[in-house]
């Protein structure tokens, strides 16, 4: 065709503004091109299927992306065959930027004067980013229905050329010819790479053919590795296209849930659940989300951010569960795709999409439900969730104030009333006895330990339940919850707890009476160590307990100060002794016959230490300990 026209175009200038940024702005996410190209393709052939289902015969029996190489000349060509682009289109499509906020943008962008700004992040350039690995482009294409196909040239500055072409088919051939340094592209293995990253759940097969070495065969069947072998090409599908999640769930098998996890996840277990469903109203979105069987090791490290991949028309933009789901349930795996987002891989900007908060709040919401259901129905398979994950769950009720209710009633305890089993805040709730007021709980190390602590003794009486706290967090929630459905959480050896009924606490006002000075002298005695000496309510059998002051910070507080490098001024505790005890009884006696007796110091410094070590504290000076329990014994004889 030697009288072929070339006609020429200049780009309009939002094109040049943007490509201008685009070449010299973008280098960290150059592989990106490929994705924006497979994408548009993709769309293509979505477009041709859309219009063939009222027009039969502008369909296909089956649509494909390609990818070719042509090592010498240095092209890559990425082709297909979908709706095509006539003459108009190409000028169009390609020679302006029709989407809605494009000049604002590229004001901002100018505005900064950043010319490093990760601009393709901020505005998904699409098509141009090509222009990062090739001087020139051309685009060959051919709209569906029509009989002439066009050539679309261009190298970037300097606007583009229209020509006539020849193209068989219909559809779009996106020839990029690559710079120098960008050779790389070619290589099998960085292509099939940069697909199965950002293109593998792309729904059409992205092909690309591949050489290898066939060598002959020899008599017994083996193949002669000797001989010169034959070179075959074949045509290999580099995408998995399994976008299960954009399938209503009941199209969607346990086992392809289940591979898809791993996929994901890396992990080696199925998951513990799936979750999978469509949100429509006024966002839309797909979400595929996994709760993991098992809890991974690096559950309380926060820089490895992978979990939730977000796509937008199952095209994935990026890997960071926290653009979808807040920091306590960064457990949560999966995938959520949506169309309302625009194709965008900045943080910065998509953190401020309102659609992406829309999602975000009913992603959400969602595993909350979820989980509540499954608390409510299957308590034991909730309960084994609870163990992997519960601790960081329970974050949530410090951070997430819009949530709070919900994530007060899927946290669980071990009680002292509940064995080794877990009980949730609202069942604790429905078994107080009539006349308990508060919601009583115990920090502590472990159960055992717990349940052996003197300050638990006139609960137990009562048949007061207390919650037992283990978890490191349990201190920031209970400082976060301060009650419950009206019911405040009170510690159960902190300040003076009113668990005492009426005649309880006239006799207990009696005997502080009655004891005034041998209290008084004991205070004295110890206030090196502790702030005061005091009658209890909470002692049954023991003699003695140390709880602390109503506002005092907790151990875990303390450890945390520690570790920063804070130095704390030491915590005095209180001493309560049981006033029911023979032996502060006898002790009265005693002190009342002589108020200087070596006796009642040694018994009171025995009854402090007894006291530290039920706590299971150090004492300050064991020797001296067992030296005097020792002379005690010999006098007991
Ligand atoms: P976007 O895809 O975000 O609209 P692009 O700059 O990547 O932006 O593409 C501009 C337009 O060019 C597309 O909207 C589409 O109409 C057209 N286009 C690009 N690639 C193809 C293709 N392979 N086949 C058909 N049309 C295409």
């Amino acid at each position: 065709m030697s009288d072929k026209t070339t006609e020429k175009f200049e780009f309009k200038t939002e094109v040049k503004q943007l490509l201008d940024l685009v070449i010299h702005s973008l280098y960290s996410h150059k592989d990106i091109f490929l994705r924006e190209l497979i994408s548009n393709a993709s769309d293509a052939i979505d477009k041709r299927k859309f219009q063939s289902l009222t027009d039969s015969s502008l369909g296909l029996d089956s649509y494909k992306i390609k990818i070719d190489r042509d090592e010498k000349k240095m092209l890559l060509t990425i082709s297909d065959n979908g709706i095509g682009m006539s003459k108009e289109e190409l000028v169009d499509n390609l020679g302006t930027i029709a989407r809605s906020g494009t000049k604002n943008f590229l004001e901002n962008i100018k505005a900064e004067k950043d010319s490093n700004i990760d601009l393709i992040g901020q505005f998904g350039v699409g098509f141009y980013s090509a222009f990062m690995v090739a001087d020139k482009i051309e685009v060959i294409s051919k709209k569906v229905g029509e009989d002439k196909a066009y050539k679309w040239i261009s190298q970037g500055e300097g606007g583009f050329e229209l020509e006539d072409a020849d193209k068989a088919e219909a559809g779009t051939e996106v020839v990029l010819f690559l710079k120098k340094d960008d050779k790389t592209y070619l290589e099998e293995y960085e292509i099939k790479q940069i697909v199965k990253r950002y293109s593998d759940f792309v729904e059409h097969p992205i092909v690309m053919d591949i050489k290898r070495n066939e060598y002959p065969l020899k008599d017994d069947g083996d193949r002669d590795y000797d001989a010169t072998p034959k070179e075959v090409v074949e045509e290999e599908e580099l995408n998995s296209r399994k976008a299960i999640w954009v399938k209503s769930a009941s199209d969607v098998t346990k086992e392809e849930y289940n591979e898809f996890y791993k996929h994901l996840s890396h992990d080696y277990n199925d998951p513990f659940k799936v979750i999978h469903y469509k949100a429509e109203g006024t966002i839309e979105f797909r979400a595929l989300l996994y709760i993991p069987a098992k809890s991974p090791l690096n559950m309380y490290h926060h820089e490895d951010k992978k979990g939730i991949q977000l796509y937008v028309k199952r095209v994935f933009i990026m890997d960071d569960y926290a653009n979808i789901v807040p920091e306590y349930l960064r457990f949560i795996k999966g995938v959520v795709d949506s169309g309302d987002l625009p194709l965008n891989v900045s943080r910065e900007i998509l953190q401020q999409d309102k659609h992406l908060e829309k999602i975000k709040k009913g992603v959400v919401k969602k595993i909350l439900n979820t989980l509540k259901q499954l608390k409510d129905k299957e308590f034991d398979e909730y309960c084994k969730f609870y163990k992997e994950f519960g601790a960081v769950l329970k974050e949530g009720i410090h951070h997430d104030d819009e949530n709070k209710d919900t994530l007060s009633d899927l946290t669980i305890f071990k009680t002292t009333k509940s064995g080794n089993a877990f009980k949730g805040l609202s069942q604790y709730v429905v078994d107080m006895p009539a006349d308990q007021k508060d919601i009583y709980y115990l920090l502590a190390n472990s159960e055992e330990e717990a349940m052996k602590l003197p300050v638990l003794e006139a609960f137990n009486k009562k048949g007061y339940e207390v919650l037992v706290m283990t978890d490191p967090v349990d201190d920031w929630v209970v400082s976060s919850l301060l009650e419950y459905q009206g019911k405040k959480l009170v510690a159960v050896d902190k300040g003076d707890v009113d668990i005492a009924d009426e005649s309880e606490k006239k006799e207990l006002d009696n005997k502080k009476e009655e004891y005034k000075d041998l209290l008084g002298y004991m205070t004295k005695e110890l206030s090196a160590n502790v702030k005061e000496v005091r009658f209890s309510s909470r002692l049954t059998n023991s003699v003695s307990c140390l709880v602390n002051d109503q506002y005092s910070i907790t151990k875990n507080m303390e450890q945390m100060f520690k570790a920063m490098g804070q130095s704390m001024p030491v915590q005095k505790k209180i001493l309560e002794l049981n006033s029911e005890h023979k032996l502060i009884q006898v002790l009265k006696k005693e002190y009342e016959s002589n108020n200087n007796s070596e006796l009642v110091k040694d018994y009171t410094d025995l009854i402090y230490q007894q006291a530290l070590i039920a706590e299971g504290d150090k004492l300050q000076d064991p020797v001296a300990f067992t030296k005097k329990i020792t002379e005690l014994m010999l006098k007991g004889l």
